[in-house]
């Protein structure tokens, strides 16, 4: 070592080295350690965090990322989290940590489950209406895109295959890496990466690489530089793109913008979208589950809440919106869905008056949800119609404080 030392003038640092023997006695790897103060190394050798293997990735290889993100999920329980803020952590901080695994290898099924689970059991934990996991949804119907119903998030299964597909690019495009060029010389020996057999020799992260190009097959023509993704020239590789084409798509959904349209407070589209998705924890549900309550709406003197009786039927909820909307409130067109799909319909366009209608009916309705749940867990304050419509207006007309059409909107139906 020190001769090493003297003729390179790198010095091994023990704390960052570790030893590696094998087809040696204990005793013998003892003494070297001791000798040469590096500590003994567990298989397999962690390289910046992510196991250097060349064979299958085992549940303990993954132990390490999966530890890290319920750590994280953990971390963040303790704090009281509106879904909306829950969503964003998800979407941002998770999807970060996974990134650095997710563009080195295809990570087994079982990772990509784990995750989502783990996602998913955040997400409902200690919900804001007290009712814990009891309105759990499938973690594939959340992760994806907003437009079609789901929450925004990226399925970390198929956001993983645009990221390998992205090693796959660079060999087609003969991108300039060493990586590359070593990939040109001792693999592909003049051959195009599509004569390649699956089955051909190799690491299995090869193999897996070479898996992958049933996905691209599709979308790739032409070679070389020349490469072409839907036969257009993508100078630098887009993992969103390539994420969004090769992903199974779902029809758009026609209500997405009475959730998510950018007039709407977030915290309130989620309970909107709860509501869509008939997961809001109403007495009938709680009842189904064998709960002890007694069923009764908690905003009227009649009636057996259901999600349609809050938000359709309640003599509460529609002195609420009367209040609230005057004239622009929704007719009575039947059901709750008949009612969501009216609303989609006649406020779709991008005008201030269809604006401020998205933006006060998901108010109102989630201030009407809330409203239900501090009557039923929290505290005995009741508030009249008049003074719930005082709160909406108010969140309202700070939302919309920066944008002039909408306040001349909102003032026309003081
Ligand atoms: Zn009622």
């Amino acid at each position: 070592m020190d001769s090493f030392y003297k003729l390179s003038g790198l010095r091994c640092n023990p704390a960052k080295c570790q030893l590696f023997c094998a087809g040696i006695p204990k005793e013998e790897m003892l003494t070297i350690s001791e000798f040469t103060e590096f500590p003994l190394g567990t298989l397999p050798v962690r390289y910046l965090g992510v196991p250097l293997i060349t064979g299958k990735l085992t549940r303990q290889d993954c132990k390490v990322l999966v530890d890290k993100i319920t750590q994280k999920l953990r971390s963040w329980r303790s704090k009281l989290l509106s879904y909306a803020g829950k969503i964003q952590l998800i979407s941002t901080v998770i999807t970060s940590t996974l990134q650095y695994w997710l563009n080195i290898f295809l990570l087994p099924q079982f990772v990509i489950k784990e995750v989502g689970r783990l996602c998913n059991e955040f997400l409902w934990d200690s919900a804001e209406d007290g009712s814990r996991k009891k309105g759990v949804m499938a973690w594939d119907k959340l992760s994806i895109p907003k437009k079609e119903g789901g929450l925004g998030i990226r399925n970390f299964g198929v956001w993983n295959k645009a990221c390998v597909l992205r090693h796959l690019w660079e060999i087609l495009t003969l991108g300039g890496s060493i990586w590359v060029a070593w990939i040109s010389r001792y693999r592909l020996k003049g051959r195009s990466i599509w004569e390649l057999s699956v089955g051909s020799a190799g690491t299995l992260i090869w193999k897996r690489l070479l898996k992958c190009k049933a996905i691209a097959y599709p979308f790739v023509s032409g070679n070389g530089s020349n490469t072409l993704w839907q036969g257009e020239q993508m100078k630098q590789f887009s993992m969103s793109r390539v994420w969004n084409d090769i992903r199974e798509k779902k029809p758009e959904v026609q209500w997405w913008r009475l959730v998510w349209a950018k007039e709407i407070i977030p915290k309130h589209g989620l309970i909107l979208w709860l509501a869509i998705h008939g997961r809001l924890v109403t007495q009938d549900k709680l009842l189904a589950w064998g709960e002890n309550v007694s069923g009764c709406c908690v905003l009227c003197p009649g009636g057996v809440e259901s999600r349609d009786h809050l938000m359709i039927y309640c003599s509460y909820s529609l002195s609420v919106l009367k209040l609230c909307m005057k004239s622009l409130s929704p007719p009575d067109v039947g059901d709750w869905e008949a009612t969501v799909a009216w609303c989609a319909r006649e406020w779709k366009k991008k005008a201030a008056r269809s604006r401020l209608c998205r933006v006060l009916w998901c108010t109102a309705v989630s201030y009407i949800w809330r409203e239900r749940c501090s009557r039923m867990y929290r505290t005995k304050v009741i508030r009249d119609p008049a003074m719930l419509v005082k709160l909406i207006r108010e969140e309202v007309t700070y939302r919309v404080y920066e944008d002039p059409a909408l306040q001349l909107e909102l003032d026309s139906i003081q």
